[in-house]
């Protein structure tokens, strides 16, 4: 079996700056990239808001900054992902999916958040054909459409201005009475006119023939004035959250009911010596980019300190 000092897993900006710290400590790290090399940034347009970028840049440029950053500082960067962790001794061992067996003297979590899905069956059934959970990579299917975004946050928010940028028309479909969004995302989506929100109100299905053509809407959902009528969409986009990929490391670390990795405090410790947790499968709160890759400079460097006291 492969033995490795530090293994990072994840290649969201917690993973790549987990690298860029590891290599320059001569830890010589090894990072598996996993399902979506990049992470969640890869499928943003603009990033207005990471330090030093004052005119923004791409989520895909910056990512591929950071990766390259990343490679300079000699880390063995591989393509599979995590499928089961043995974190009960030293070394800790991780399977992946194209074989690999490794085992590692430390290891720093960083494997992201994945998008949420309402639960509808007709969610599967149209997976691709109108249904998405990224604007940013399908809006340009819908230019000149009409599409609905679900959800109330900022993410919701950011996806429904910037459909609204290609589209004809947006639906913000909201089940609360109010946007959960920041105040700056919330004015932007109510002075769009092209976007209209849809507050106190669910969907619990979609139609069409060979691909989206409407979903069908309850508006006060069990309520003595509960209104059911479908609308016409082309596209269907979730934008209600983020689930923690944290499922193969639930047996040895602790989570929250959610499954965020709980650290020690504000560090990226989980408990087990070696073992760290960085951006957003440890984050309920934040999960913005630099916080993400503040955590991963936290562990490495407590992955440093941590294999300099155990002299391994
Ligand atoms: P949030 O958890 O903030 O919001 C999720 C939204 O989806 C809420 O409105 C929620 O409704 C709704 N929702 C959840 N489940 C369902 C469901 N089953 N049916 C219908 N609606 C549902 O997630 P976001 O992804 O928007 O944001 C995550 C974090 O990232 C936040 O901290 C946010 O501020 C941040 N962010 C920052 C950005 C920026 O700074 N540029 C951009 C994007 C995100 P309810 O309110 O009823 O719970």
């Amino acid at each position: 079996m492969e033995h490795i000092r530090c293994l990072i897993i994840g290649s969201g900006p917690a993973g790549y700056t987990a690298a860029i710290y590891a290599g320059r400590a001569n830890l010589n790290p090894v990072l598996y990239e996993g399902i979506q090399p990049g992470g969640q940034l890869t499928t943003t347009t603009e990033v207005e808001n990471f330090p030093g970028y004052p005119d923004g840049i791409s989520g895909p440029e910056l990512m591929d900054d950071l990766r390259r950053q990343a490679e300079k500082f000699n880390t063995d960067m591989r393509s599979a992902i995590a499928t089961k962790a043995d974190l009960s001794r030293v070394p800790y061992k991780i399977i992946f999916d194209n074989g690999d067996e490794v085992e590692a003297d430390s290891l720093i979590i960083a494997t992201g958040a994945t998008a949420k899905y309402l639960g509808l069956e007709d969610e599967k059934r149209y997976a691709g054909m109108g249904v998405s959970a990224c604007a940013t990579c399908d809006g340009f299917f819908y230019r000149k459409k009409t599409v609905a975004v679900v959800g109330g946050g900022d993410t919701a928010c950011e996806e429904a201005s910037y459909l609204a940028g290609l589209a004809n028309k947006v639906y913000l479909i909201v089940r609360k009475p109010f946007l959960r969004a920041s105040k700056i995302m919330q004015e932007r989506v109510m002075e769009n006119p092209k976007i209209e929100i849809l507050f106190e109100h669910n969907t619990i299905g979609l139609f069409g023939e060979h691909g989206v053509e409407g979903a069908h809407v309850v508006k006060r959902m069990g309520e003595a004035d509960e209104q059911r009528y479908d609308i016409a969409i082309d596209g269907f986009f979730l934008a209600i959250g983020h689930k923690p990929n944290s499922d193969i490391f639930k047996p040895w670390v602790k989570t929250d009911e959610t499954g965020y990795i709980i650290t020690e405090g504000d560090s990226p410790r989980t408990g087990i010596p070696g073992v760290f947790a960085a951006g957003d499968v440890a984050d309920p709160h934040y999960r913005q980019a630099i916080t993400a890759a503040a955590s991963g400079c936290k562990a490495a460097i407590e992955a440093e300190r941590y294999l300099a006291e155990q002299k391994l």
